[in-house]
């Protein structure tokens, strides 16, 4: 995963344009999604799908010819999405133009300007500071035409048609954490998925913030019955604790899978109500949809410094991070694909567990005790109405030994798989 981040990183991506064609390219080599282009002026809601941005280079240079500001330094340093511009400037008509960050004198900051048109430069505040009184060329070598909205979609069939949706956003340019750590995970959480032969259908999306989701959602309105459970994958290449913002529904499953797997995770976590501000999940939960998808995240979008600016860069992420990320992510969608609901096959008074030999069955280790409770807790709770997270919860039980504990049982002839939850 941080190989695919290193490698993508110093592409320049926007909600448009062949920044976002090229990463999607590079993930067809992962797993092979299907890349959609939306023509420019496609209404989509309340929206319309912007004009196609590109650009080719932008600078600003002294009077001696020198790049003062470099694109190709950084391509953080051109406000994205600028409108093409070449001409000469005073200083303090070039200062109108200029974006920078004092709390932090070397970084660069990112910005943007998507539905005003506008342009500009991104600079760090020594860059700024360091500018005399004196005439600048700028050119801003862009092109903003009629063109299309490129997005990514791979969908992986399950047992079921139910689905659990996976998105990540694509449009930001050499940042790490906030865009390419999701990209990453999602590719390659997709890749590993595909080996399995799953209970439920998998529709993972690299699409641009916003106007990507909008898009999806709009096109695509009659397949969101068929979502279940949903997850938005962003920042998480950083060393800080997990955060994980609940759905709007807020009691969803999605939202009770994560909490049950931060709470055992064995890292710091925090577990955030929703709100309508953040990545897509603002508009999967929009009212109109009111989707089951929720967030995982490490620190949050806004919470760490380096948001936002050219210190989110390849030393902010770390590979352990990205892995650790994915194994929560893959613990989460564990207890997702079995959380199934049983009904006992001899409700009446306790089954003679001995006679059958199931003392020895679970674990096969000292801990007779707590399998038998496991046991018992299962034949408790199956009447059709609990699922497994429902007893793991309600016995303090690890999920994972509820769950085998479900399986021998059903082996033996003491559980069925409840009608409608057997897909
Ligand atoms: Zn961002």
């Amino acid at each position: 995963m941080y190989h695919l981040v290193a490698g993508l990183y110093p592409i320049c991506r926007s909600i448009t344009g062949n920044g976002v064609r090229a990463t999607l390219k590079r993930l067809t080599g992962i797993v092979p999604l299907a890349i959609h282009e939306v023509p420019s002026g496609t209404p989509v809601f309340d929206w319309v799908v912007p004009k196609e941005w590109n650009i080719r280079d932008a600078y600003v240079k002294d009077s001696l010819g020198t790049r003062v500001v470099d694109f190709h330094r950084s391509n953080l340093h051109v406000l994205n999405y600028s409108i093409p511009i070449r001409r000469r400037v005073s200083l303090p008509e070039l200062r109108e133009h200029l974006f920078s960050s004092p709390e932090h004198p070397d970084w660069i900051p990112y910005r943007t300007s998507y539905y005003k048109e506008n342009w500009g430069f991104c600079v760090s505040q020594n860059q700024l500071s360091a500018l005399k009184e004196e005439e600048y060329e700028v050119c801003i070598d862009s092109s903003l035409e009629e063109g299309h909205l490129s997005y990514g979609e791979f969908y992986l069939r399950g047992a079921s048609e139910d689905e659990v949706i996976i998105s990540c956003h694509t449009c930001h340019p050499s940042l790490c954490n906030d865009n390419l750590s999701g990209l990453a995970l999602v590719a390659f959480l997709a890749k590993h998925l595909s080996t399995f032969s799953l209970r439920y259908s998998y529709r993972f999306l690299f699409i641009p913030g916003t106007i990507g989701a909008i898009t999806w959602l709009a096109l695509n309105e009659e397949k969101t019955s068929r979502i279940k459970h949903g997850l938005v994958v962003a920042c998480v290449g950083d060393g800080g604790g997990f955060t994980y913002k609940k759905s709007r529904r807020g009691n969803a499953d999605i939202d009770r899978a994560a909490a049950y797997v931060l709470r055992n995770f064995g890292r710091d976590y925090k577990i955030v109500d929703f709100s309508p501000y953040g990545y897509d999940e603002r508009q999967f939960c929009s009212p109109g949809f009111d989707l089951p998808v929720g967030s995982l995240t490490r620190t949050p979008h806004g919470h760490f410094p380096e948001y936002h600016t050219s210190a989110d860069n390849l030393s902010f992420v770390a590979p352990e991070h990205l892995s650790d990320s994915l194994l929560a992510y893959l613990s989460v969608l564990n207890v997702l694909e079995n959380n199934r609901r049983y009904v006992n096959l001899n409700p009446k008074c306790e089954p003679q567990l001995g006679r059958r030999g199931l003392y020895e069955a679970i674990g096969g280790n000292a801990d007779v005790k707590s399998s038998e409770l496991a046991m018992l807790w299962v034949l408790n709770l199956s009447d059709g109405h609990h699922t497994l997270l429902d007893i793991c919860e309600r016995a303090a039980l690890p999920f994972d030994v509820i769950l085998s504990t479900a399986r021998v049982l059903l082996s033996h002839q003491l559980l069925e798989i409840c009608e409608g939850d057997c897909e």
